[in-house]
């Protein structure tokens, strides 16, 4: 197994992987990002239900190591509150570890996972898939040689469209709409050159429910002034937007990162290489027996959390 000391990537540069979690993220997007670089073998599933067509599935993680013992990697797609447990044991088993974002379900048990990895020598990247939508690095670049005087976020989409039956996301650890909305601000806190924190925030959760289905909230970074939107009831029109203001023009993020506007100019759409940009720098890391791992999204949402004005809204169901 690849190590701190011993970074060359085993067999040929093919890491042998393994995915745990087989649901809608891993199927829609890991899978066909994994089978499209050369540098992955996919070689098995722990899931307690799902599996894929043609690939060995087991029910869980202890019963894939059993049986697979020349595992190199992991990636962990499942909820976040069962990361802890998953990412902790796989470090303990040697293996390389990707983590789907958020990074865990709490910030102390993300720090565990960090301070796990690092001691045993492990490559660790905590993924934020919408930090590598296409525009993102463009809009960073840009923001690097103006002075932002604010950012508007509107990140409005509908819960039963993109997660349907999902239960577990508007329970306390799933973090209701903070699942979509770490995404815009794992962009934020990306492009931004200041740490960016919280001043106050709301937040509706339905009846009987732990996490929120709506949010707002008002952030600084320095001296620039942040609102951001977040619901989780958009019918219609769906909205990952995000406007720059800087003393020299102003910047339109949308699609989840994936479209720019800059000064009013006809936005432009890229593909969406979100999840093969992930892919391949986990092989880079792994080779280099590095780590990746920001958590001040997570940190931004506990914050948020922690503060909030909290309303109890109307009983949801799917
Ligand atoms: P999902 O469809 O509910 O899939 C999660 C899968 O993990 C389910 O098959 C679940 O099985 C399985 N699972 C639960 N506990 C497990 C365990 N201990 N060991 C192995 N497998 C386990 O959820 P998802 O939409 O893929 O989301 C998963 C993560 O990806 C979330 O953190 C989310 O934020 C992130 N993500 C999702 C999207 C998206 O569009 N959906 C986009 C980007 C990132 P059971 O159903 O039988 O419990």
């Amino acid at each position: 197994m690849p190590t701190a000391t011993d970074p060359a990537p085993p067999r040929d540069g093919v890491l042998r992987l393994g995915i745990v979690g087989i649901g809608k993220i891993a199927r829609d997007q890991h899978v066909p990002a994994i089978l499209a670089n050369r540098r992955f073998a996919l070689i098995g599933t722990a899931d307690p239900h799902g599996s894929l067509a043609g690939v060995a599935a087991f029910p869980d993680l202890a019963a894939m190591l059993a049986a697979v013992p020349d595992l190199d990697a992991v990636a962990v797609c499942t909820p976040p509150s069962y990361r802890a447990e998953i990412a902790t044991a796989a470090i303990d088993a040697g293996l390389a570890v990707l983590l789907e974002k958020p990074t865990a379900a709490t910030l102390v048990e993300a720090e565990a996972i960090v301070a796990h990895a690092a001691a045993a020598g492990t490559t660790l990247m905590a993924t934020w898939h919408s930090r590598e939508a296409a525009a993102v690095a463009e809009a960073r670049a840009w923001i690097a040689e103006r002075n932002v005087v604010a950012v508007e976020i509107v990140w409005k989409e509908d819960i039963r469209r993109w997660h349907p039956g999902q239960e577990w996301i508007l329970a306390e650890d799933g973090l209701g709409v903070f699942d979509p909305g770490i995404n815009a601000l794992s962009i934020l806190t990306f492009i931004l050159p200041d740490p960016v924190r919280i001043e106050t925030a709301r937040i509706a959760i339905p009846e009987g429910r732990g996490a929120p289905i709506a949010a707002t909230l008002a952030m600084a970074a320095g001296d620039i002034r942040i609102t951001a939107d977040f619901d989780f009831l958009q019918t219609g029109q769906q909205s990952w937007d995000m406007r720059i203001d800087t003393d020299r023009g102003s910047l339109f993020l949308s699609d989840g990162g994936a479209t720019i506007a800059i000064d009013g100019e006809a936005p432009r759409k890229s593909e969406n290489i979100e999840y093969r940009s992930i892919y391949a720098r986990f092989a880079d890391l792994v080779a280099a027996g590095e780590s990746e791992v920001d958590l001040s999204p997570l940190r931004l949402v506990e914050d948020a959390l922690r503060i909030a004005d909290r309303t109890t809204v109307a009983p949801f169901t799917f």
